[in-house]
């Protein structure tokens, strides 16, 4: 396994729509090797998600894991669509922009169709932040990173954060730390 680089803010890999996998390239070592090595990465910089764009491979996989305890989560293919009408704000980071957080609005209930690793699909819903990281993630297999959707004047650095608290305080807001 590797421990593979992440791309920061401002580099193009970030900003392109990535590509479909297809089922045979899932099956293969390769690519298997390749969904070992985004999870050891994520793990390596204490994210809770990351998307293969993010290490500079622009391909539809994102890995997800809320709960350390539990089995990280493999999302190829994904396609999130909202499924109230429900939305709220809170802060979110990247390991692709450090130091920083900005506030973004999300969808709270999401249902997510995917291909799991193994090329099963792969159905469930999500909620609350867990719905919030989904869709962070899966925004940057459209090129898009958070501070694209982030509230104006919400974005502070890290180390203001957390001595000054966000600057932007609203209802519904969580105080997370974790990246994505
Ligand atoms: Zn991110």
């Amino acid at each position: 396994m590797a421990i593979l680089q992440v791309a920061r803010m401002g580099n193009p890999i970030l900003r392109q729509i990535a590509a479909v996998v297809s089922p045979d390239e899932l099956d293969s070592d390769a690519f298997q090797g390749f969904l070992n090595d985004l999870y050891e990465s994520m793990l390596d910089q204490d994210g809770v998600g990351l998307a293969a764009p993010q290490v500079y491979r622009s391909q539809r996989v994102v890995v997800i894991q809320l709960d350390p305890d539990e089995e990280p989560m493999f999302l190829i293919n994904p396609v999130v669509r909202p499924i109230t009408e429900a939305q709220t704000w809170a802060y979110e980071g990247c390991l692709s922009v450090p130091e920083l957080r900005g506030r973004v609005l999300r969808w709270v209930d999401v249902r997510v169709d995917a291909l799991d690793r193994d090329g099963n699909a792969l159905v469930f819903e999500a909620h609350d932040w867990a719905a919030r990281v989904v869709q962070h993630e899966c925004d940057h297999l459209d090129g898009v990173l958070y501070v694209d959707r982030a509230q104006v004047g919400s974005l502070a650095f890290l180390k203001e954060y957390r001595r000054f608290g966000p600057p932007i305080r609203g209802e519904g807001d969580e105080d997370e730390e974790d990246e994505e």
